[in-house]
C-alpha cells in the first residue's frame, strides 16, 4: 500500500468516528509522527497536505529538521520524553512540547526558552508503571506551577493510551484525560483547548472520547523499519 492509499483510509476512518460521535473532522488536528522516517517520506507527507509533524527524540530531530527547512510552514512538535539536558535544543527545534511531565522540566524549559513556548502536560492515564506522564492527582499541582512561569504557555494535555489496545481500557484512559481537562479548566477558570490523544491503533476511541489532536505514525507512513 502506498502513502496516498494509507492516508485515504485514515481520513475515511476519522470521518466515520466523527460521524459516530457527532463531531466535525475539521476540528481534529493530525500530527504526522515521523520518528525513524526519512526526510523524503516526510516531504511526501507534506505534499499530501500534512503540516504538523511529531518527533519523539531530540537527537533525531536535530539531524532531520534542518534538512527539511525548505518546508517553510511545517510545524514540529516534540512528543517523546524530554531529558533536562536536551531542553536547550528542544526549545529551538520545536513549536510545541507535548511531553512535559515534571516541575524540573518546566523550570528548565522556562529558563532556556527565548520566548513563550506552548506545552502540553503529559498524563499517565493508564496506570502502567513504565509510562511517562504525571499521575492524574498531580496534574493540578503541575498546572498551577506552569501558570506561574513567564515562558510557558499551557495549551492542554497529552496521553499515550494503554497497550495492548482494548476498547474498554482505551476509552477509560481517554475519557479520564477529558475529565481531567474539564476539572482543571473549572479550577483555574480558563481554557486548555488541546487534548492530544489517539495513535494508529486507538485513534477511533480517542475521537469518541473527545480528542482534537491525533498523533499518527504507521497509519500514514506504514510500519517503521
Ligand atoms: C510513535 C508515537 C506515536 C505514533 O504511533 P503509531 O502507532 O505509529 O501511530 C504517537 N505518540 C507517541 C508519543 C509516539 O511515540
Amino acid at each position: 500500500m502506498n502513502m496516498e492509499e494509507r492516508v485515504k483510509i485514515l481520513k475515511d476512518k476519522i470521518k466515520e468516528a466523527c460521524e459516530k460521535s457527532h463531531r466535525n473532522a475539521d476540528e481534529i488536528a493530525i500530527v504526522a509522527v515521523t520518528k525513524t522516517i526519512s526526510p523524503d517520506k516526510i516531504e511526501k507527507a507534506y505534499s499530501l497536505g500534512f503540516r504538523l509533524f511529531g518527533e519523539n527524540r531530540v537527537q533525531e530531530a536535530r539531524d532531520k529538521i534542518p534538512q527539511l527547512e525548505h518546508l517553510e510552514d511545517a510545524i514540529w512538535h516534540l512528543i517523546g520524553h524530554l531529558q533536562t539536558n536536551k531542553v536547550k535544543y528542544a526549545v529551538k527545534l520545536f513549536s510545541m512540547i507535548q511531553s512535559v511531565d515534571s516541575v524540573k522540566l518546566l523550570e528548565e524549559i522556562n529558563k532556556r526558552a527565548e520566548k513563550r513556548i506552548p506545552v502540553l502536560i503529559e498524563v499517565n492515564t493508564s496506570g502502567e508503571p513504565q509510562k511517562h506522564g504525571v499521575n492524574p492527582w498531580d496534574v493540578s499541582r503541575i498546572v498551577e506551577f506552569a501558570l506561574s512561569l513567564e515562558n510557558i504557555e499551557v495549551m492542554g494535555f497529552m496521553t499515550v493510551g494503554p497497550y495492548p489496545v482494548d476498547e474498554l481500557k482505551s476509552r477509560r484512559a481517554f475519557s479520564l484525560l477529558r475529565e481531567i481537562r474539564e476539572k482543571i479548566e473549572s479550577e483555574f477558570e480558563r481554557r486548555f483547548p488541546i487534548l492530544s490523544m489517539g495513535m494508529t491503533e486507538d485513534f477511533e476511541y480517542a475521537i469518541l472520547e473527545g480528542s482534537n489532536m491525533l498523533r499518527i505514525g504507521r497509519g500514514i507512513f506504514g510500519e517503521r523499519e
